[in-house]
């Protein structure tokens, strides 16, 4: 695929709106905008598309697909503007898909049980540096929906926290809906944990907002938000 000039354009505007956005998110907050970093969220989007923002700064880049994204990973690790790129894993994790991610990504989003970490420690590999991780925690407590409940929150923290080749980070949610409450009780957690686990001394990052409502996440201390559409344009 071949994008044309008119869509890079918009693309690169796109991109310039949405960190202008984050930026005036954090004034609003009383934040220092480099507390907040921005990913890009690319699936379904072209190489040529994270090449053009790599070129431009960003580093961030966020993937759901796993085949997708390895197929893009291989792609661009020929080009020089892409060599700094940190890949964000932020699809659901299936057990049998551990090793491409944990051989693939610098960060997986989406950890939500033991067997998924233990697997994901087992298979990095040697040679790269221990792999980031987020918990994904289901803060709205909906049946249906994935992620870690809060009440079993401790005990996957003390199973992090023995496997090496992991480097616990923060906490990620994905709302059902913009909620302005699951961002206030996330933001609760996140700190109690840091507080019950002065040990964790990466546990920096809490990772919410999207298109729809990253200016609200920001307000309530989200330091990384996940943003696709808004950058991208409507996914097929
Ligand atoms: C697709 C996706 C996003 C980006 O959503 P937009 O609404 O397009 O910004 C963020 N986080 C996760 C986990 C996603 O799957």
């Amino acid at each position: 695929m071949s994008p044309d000039n008119i869509a890079m354009d918009k693309l690169i505007t796109n991109w310039q709106q949405v960190k202008e956005q984050v930026e005036q998110a954090c004034q609003q907050s009383s934040r220092q905008a480099d507390e907040v970093k921005l990913l890009a969220v690319s699936k379904t989007k072209a190489s040529e598309m994270i090449l053009a923002l790599a070129k431009h700064g960003q580093r961030d880049f966020g993937e759901n697909y796993l085949q997708e994204a390895i197929e893009k990973i291989t792609e661009l690790c020929k080009f020089p503007e892409a060599q700094n790129i940190v890949w964000h894993y932020i699809g659901s994790v299936q057990r049998n898909k551990t090793r491409d991610i944990a051989e693939h990504f610098d960060w997986v989003q989406t950890l939500e049980r033991d067997i998924i970490a233990k697997r994901l420690h087992d298979q990095r590999p040697e040679n790269m540096p221990p792999l980031n991780v987020l918990i994904q925690l289901n803060i709205d407590d909906e049946d249906s929906k994935s992620g870690c409940k809060p009440e079993q929150l401790p005990e996957l923290i003390a199973t992090i926290k023995s496997y090496e080749r992991l480097q616990l980070r923060g906490l990620m949610i994905i709302p059902a809906k913009v909620d302005t409450d699951a961002f206030t009780r996330t933001q609760q957690l996140f700190d109690e944990v840091q507080q019950a686990n002065p040990e964790l001394t990466a546990w920096d990052t809490l990772s919410m907002g999207m298109s729809g409502d990253m200016t609200e996440a920001i307000a309530n201390g989200s330091t990384m938000v996940r943003v696709g559409t808004a950058i991208f344009g409507a996914r097929d």
